[in-house]
């Protein structure tokens, strides 16, 4: 077998194909294999989930999904990479990570345990086409053509192409029949024409964001908001991204209303508010916000709360009425992502109906095989879209 792909899918596959006593050859265009693990979980590989459920991974076609995950759970990860002598811990949220917490250690064990089960892995090599003749692939690459019976595309996605993320897996399988389901980047950040986040460029909250597309309420989510100087990041916004990512290739306009202080109630903020009106505030309005809101902020909120400026003086309920909506309904709108550059993942792929789910073999081609982020499966956040890597490459050795 001939792997095209030394990422997460691909090494984990040829690692289990050739426990099975078959040749394999794993192909890589980069110099080192495994680049997106390395970057991985900031350098430390959030390499699982503990809590693996279908409804955490999107797809055309969720049945696929579904039969993939069933019996390739999180313990059977775990069981892996204890046979390749990687130790997992687990962070918050049942997110799983090795033990040392270097993202290092996991490519330099799968990298021993594939050579020694005999994996021949041939690094600066680019396929650039495949044909197929007579029950053989021939395989035109930068070092010279190769041959095989069987062959795995592992080739990933768009996303990250400074890390190797290449379209050359869809190209190669189209070629041969197969469908595409449009991709577009995930878990990335968004960017807004609007000037006031540049301001606010650095500032981070623990807020709720809820996304409207076409001014009809889609989702939300909750967590850190980060401001930039293209727009805004943060791990509630990377989680919204899929739907803005698919919902702006439809031309859709999408805005985001931002809850800065989600904890509290509008009530409770109300109050909190009115309380330090009543313990006298005769301090400058900005200076009196500063108290419970970044000061970069408050331009913004009195500016969508058409505040009329005023230095001091009581605020009256009215005005804290009016405060308080904005701080809780901050409106950004999105007119873009930063693309597959900035994405982790991307949606769509492979169409996984013509895809076997119990051995990834294609149903068009005999001895083609998929795995990995080629397909048409994304994860969300926390681990998700490495077990999907994992066990896709897992279950090719099937
Ligand atoms: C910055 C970043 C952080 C991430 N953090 C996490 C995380 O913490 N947890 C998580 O679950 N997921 C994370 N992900 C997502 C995860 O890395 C991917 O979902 C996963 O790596 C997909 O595995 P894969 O094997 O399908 O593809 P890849 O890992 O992308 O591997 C595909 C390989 O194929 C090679 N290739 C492509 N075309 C050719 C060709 N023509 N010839 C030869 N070689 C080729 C590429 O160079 C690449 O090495 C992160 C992604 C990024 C970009």
């Amino acid at each position: 077998m001939i792997i095209i792909g030394a990422g997460a899918a691909g090494l984990v596959a040829a690692i289990s194909v050739a426990r099975k006593g078959q040749a394999v050859i794993l192909l890589e265009q980069n110099s080192k294999i495994g680049k997106k693990i390395l970057v991985s979980g900031n350098g430390k590989c959030n390499i699982d989930n503990k809590y693996i459920s279908s409804h955490r991974f999107h797809g055309q076609n969720p049945s696929f999904i579904e039969n993939v995950l069933e019996g390739y759970d999180f313990e059977v990860v775990q069981k892996f990479f204890t046979s390749i002598g990687l130790a997992l811990i687990e962070g918050k949220e049942g997110k799983m990570f090795p033990m040392s917490l270097q993202s290092s250690s996991v490519v330099e064990l799968l990298e021993y345990e594939a050579k020694r089960a005999g994996v021949q892995i041939i690094c600066d090599c680019t396929v650039t086409a495949i044909d197929k003749k007579e029950g053989t692939f021939t395989l035109e690459t930068s070092q010279g053509d190769k041959r095989c019976e069987k062959l795995l595309l592992a080739s990933g996605s768009p996303a990250a192409p400074q890390l190797g993320g290449s379209n050359s897996g869809y190209a190669f399988a189209t070629k041969m029949g197969h469908t595409l389901i449009p991709r577009h980047p995930s878990l990335v950040q968004l960017c807004s024409e609007e000037t006031w986040v540049k301001a606010c460029a650095g500032v981070k909250v623990a807020g709720l964001a809820q996304l409207y597309a076409n001014g009809e309420y889609i989702t939300e989510k909750k967590g850190d908001l980060l401001f930039t100087n293209y727009g805004i990041s943060g791990l509630a916004i990377l989680d919204l991204s899929r739907e803005v990512s698919t919902r702006l290739a439809s031309f859709d306009y999408c805005e985001l209303n931002l809850d800065l202080m989600p904890e509290f109630s509008k009530e409770k903020l109300t109050n909190l508010l009115l309380k330090r009106v009543e313990e006298g505030s005769d301090k400058p309005l900005i200076l009196w916000l500063q108290g419970v809101i970044n000061k970069k902020l408050i331009t913004i909120i009195l500016k969508q709360s058409k505040f009329k400026a005023r230095e001091e003086g009581e605020l009256n309920r009215k005005e804290i009425n009016k405060l308080v909506h904005s701080i809780k309904n901050l409106k950004l709108s999105i007119n873009d992502t930063k693309g597959f550059q900035g994405a982790e993942v991307a949606t769509g792929g492979i169409n996984t109906t013509e895809v076997n789910p119990h051995t990834m073999e294609s149903k068009l081609i005999s001895n083609l095989f998929f795995a990995g982020e080629i397909l048409d499966v994304d994860g969300d956040r926390g681990g998700f879209n490495f077990h999907f890597a994992w066990v896709s490459g897992l279950r090719v050795a099937n």
